[in-house]
C-alpha cells in the first residue's frame, strides 16, 4: 500500500542524494525527480507490503490426483541487491511435486515478485521462494533455481557484462530422490527459453 509519510520522507532522502551527487541539482530535469524517484522505489519494494498470506490464501486448489511434477519456467524476475541498490534481473524457474494441493499457476508468478520485489542477495531470495512454497503447499517436492544479472557487478566493480548467477535450493523429494532431481533439471533445461 502507498505510504504517503514514507513517500515523502523518501523524496527528501533522494532529494538529499541528488544534492550530492549533481553539480546542478536545481535544474529542471531534477525537480520532480525526488518524488518520482521516490514512488520508483515505493514499486520496487512493494513486497515488503504486501500481505503474503492473501497470496497463499488461494493456494488450495483440486489436484484432482495429480501428482507429477509442475514447472513453470522463464518467469521474469526483477529485485534489487540490498549491498549497493543495484538492479538484480533474471528469471526464475519453480517446480514442486504436489502432494494433493497444487497452486494457481499466476500465484506462482506473484510468490516470485513478492521475495524479489524488496533488497536482497540472490541466495536468500532463492531459497525464500522454495521453502514458502514448500511450507504452503505441504509439497512432497521442491525446485527453485534463478539465473541473474547483477548490475552491481556489471557496471562497477569488475565491469564484466552479461554474467548470470545461477542459484538453486531443492527441497524434498527433489533434493532427495535422485530421479525427482534428473527430472526437475531436465525439465527446467528443456523448456527454458528466455536469454537472461
Ligand atoms: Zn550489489
Amino acid at each position: 500500500m502507498p505510504n504517503p509519510t514514507r513517500n515523502s520522507l523518501m523524496a527528501e532522502a533522494i532529494g538529499s542524494l541528488l544534492g550530492e551527487l549533481d553539480p546542478e541539482p536545481d535544474r529542471e530535469g531534477l525537480l520532480e525527480t525526488p518524488e518520482r524517484a521516490a514512488k520508483a522505489w515505493e514499486y520496487w519494494t512493494k513486497g515488503y507490503h504486501e500481505d503474503l498470506n492473501s497470496i497463499l490464501k488461494s493456494f488450495k486448489d483440486g489436484s484432482h490426483g495429480y501428482d507429477e511434477m509442475i514447472i513453470e519456467t522463464d518467469i521474469p524476475l526483477y529485485s534489487k541487491c540490498e549491498h549497493h541498490l543495484a538492479d538484480i534481473f533474471g528469471v526464475a524457474h519453480v517446480g514442486y511435486v504436489p502432494n494433493g494441493s497444487i497452486v494457481g499457476l499466476s500465484k506462482i508468478v506473484r510468490l516470485v515478485e513478492h521475495f524479489a520485489r524488496r533488497l536482497q542477495v540472490q541466495e536468500r531470495l532463492t531459497v525464500q521462494i522454495a521453502e514458502t512454497l514448500h511450507t504452503a503447499l505441504e509439497a512432497k517436492g521442491v525446485g527453485v533455481i534463478l539465473q541473474c544479472r547483477h548490475m552491481c557487478m556489471e557496471a562497477r566493480g569488475i565491469n564484466r557484462p552479461s554474467v548470470i548467477t545461477t542459484t538453486s535450493c531443492l527441497r524434498g523429494a527433489i533434493k532427495d530422490v535422485a530421479s525427482a532431481r534428473a527430472e526437475f533439471i531436465s525439465l527446467v533445461n528443456g523448456t527454458k527459453q528466455r536469454q537472461v
